[in-house]
């Protein structure tokens, strides 16, 4: 008979739900995503208010999709933190309720784990360097002691936010990333801005403030700008994650997050690891932004290895947690 986990994700703007088997198959995948007015970021009451609203369709849709019942779904899993409080809240109460309602054990995940656990089962990876980079993350991890290790972290802004907050200045609205990037493959020129590292940690905010004073000062153009914020961040964190490779014995590189989808970061990253002989390995586009089955595949290995489930009266949010908090009993 098959097992069937229900993951729910619900840390920032996407309400997104999952149905995985046993084998890691993805039965259903329904997301529904908060877009905020053009030249604002994310207000949380807003999204969550919007999470909300969309709950019972994506709920029904996933169970549709996989064509799988509720009484069939053997254990759920939730996105603990870390995000924005309300909209943690909304995953966290369908879980609670969905778990009270057909009795069935409830698996607290962390966020970043799941993006991370998601590249490595896809591709059953060994021992992967993963480099997640999106809205809320800029990290080097590498697995050590049961442990998701940080090796390097960006210590002001993330790239996505980078990219976004850029985005925004120049009127192209949120996500910023991939308009940033349609923008940069049209350019020409680079032009030098602040490149700052740290050992294997990254800056980006002097970056930011640089190139959106250029832009107003109306010297170069838009493209170029893009190309050359770009560049420069991608460099920055190429370089940092070499350092941290170097230190390390990992036999393949994994980049996962929102911005893994960037072309240009991508063969950036499988040029550097072609110079270590390791293959460097991304998800379908689709799966690198926030998703139900990142939830839902940390969730199995934690149903299947008899991890303790969380009572419904301990199923709470975090919304600050750090990845390696989290002790991997599962693996
Ligand atoms: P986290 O997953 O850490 O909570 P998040 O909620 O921002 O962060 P993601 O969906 O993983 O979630 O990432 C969104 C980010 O990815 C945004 O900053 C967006 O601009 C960026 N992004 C998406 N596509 C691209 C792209 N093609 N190039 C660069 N950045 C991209």
């Amino acid at each position: 008979m098959s097992t069937y986990v229900l993951g729910i994700e619900s840390t920032a703007h996407t309400l997104g739900m999952a149905i995985v088997d046993e084998k890691l198959n993805i039965l259903s995948d329904v997301r529904e995503v908060y877009r905020p007015s053009r030249s604002l970021g994310i207000d949380p009451h807003d999204a969550a208010e919007y999470l909300s609203k969309k709950a019972g369709y994506v709920f029904k849709e996933t169970l549709k999709k996989a064509s799988v019942t509720v009484e069939d779904i053997d254990a759920i899993a939730y996105s603990m933190g870390p995000g924005l409080g309300p909209c943690l809240r909304i995953g966290a109460t369908i879980a609670r309720l969905l778990s009270c309602k057909y009795n069935k054990p409830l698996y607290p995940v962390h966020h970043a784990i799941g993006h991370i656990e998601l590249v490595r089962l896809y591709y059953n990876l060994n021992n992967p360097l993963v480099i997640l980079v999106s809205g809320g993350h800029t990290l080097i991890s590498s697995f050590t002691n049961n442990r998701w290790r940080v090796y390097g972290e960006t210590l002001d802004i993330t790239l996505g936010n980078l990219l976004d907050m850029f985005a925004r200045e120049i009127g192209l609205g949120f996500p910023g990333g991939p308009k940033v990037e349609e923008l940069a493959s049209k350019g020409s020129r680079y032009i030098e801005l602040p490149y700052t590292i740290k050992g294997t940690n990254l800056q980006f905010s002097g970056l930011l403030t640089n190139v959106v004073s250029l832009y107003k000062k109306n010297i170069y153009t838009l493209k170029d700008l893009a190309l050359s914020l770009q560049e420069t961040a991608f460099s920055m964190l190429v370089e940092a994650s070499e350092r941290a490779l170097t230190q390390l014995n990992n036999d393949s590189i994994a980049v996962t997050g929102g911005v893994a989808s960037n072309d240009r970061l991508y063969a950036m990253l499988v040029e550097m690891g072609e110079e270590h002989g390791l293959k460097v390995y991304r998800l379908p586009k689709r799966l690198n932004s926030d998703n139900g089955v990142q939830i839902a595949v940390v969730g199995l290995k934690m149903y299947l290895s008899n991890v303790e489930p969380v009572d419904v009266e301990n199923a709470i949010i975090k919304q600050r947690w750090r990845l390696d908090e989290v002790e991997v009993v599962w693996r």
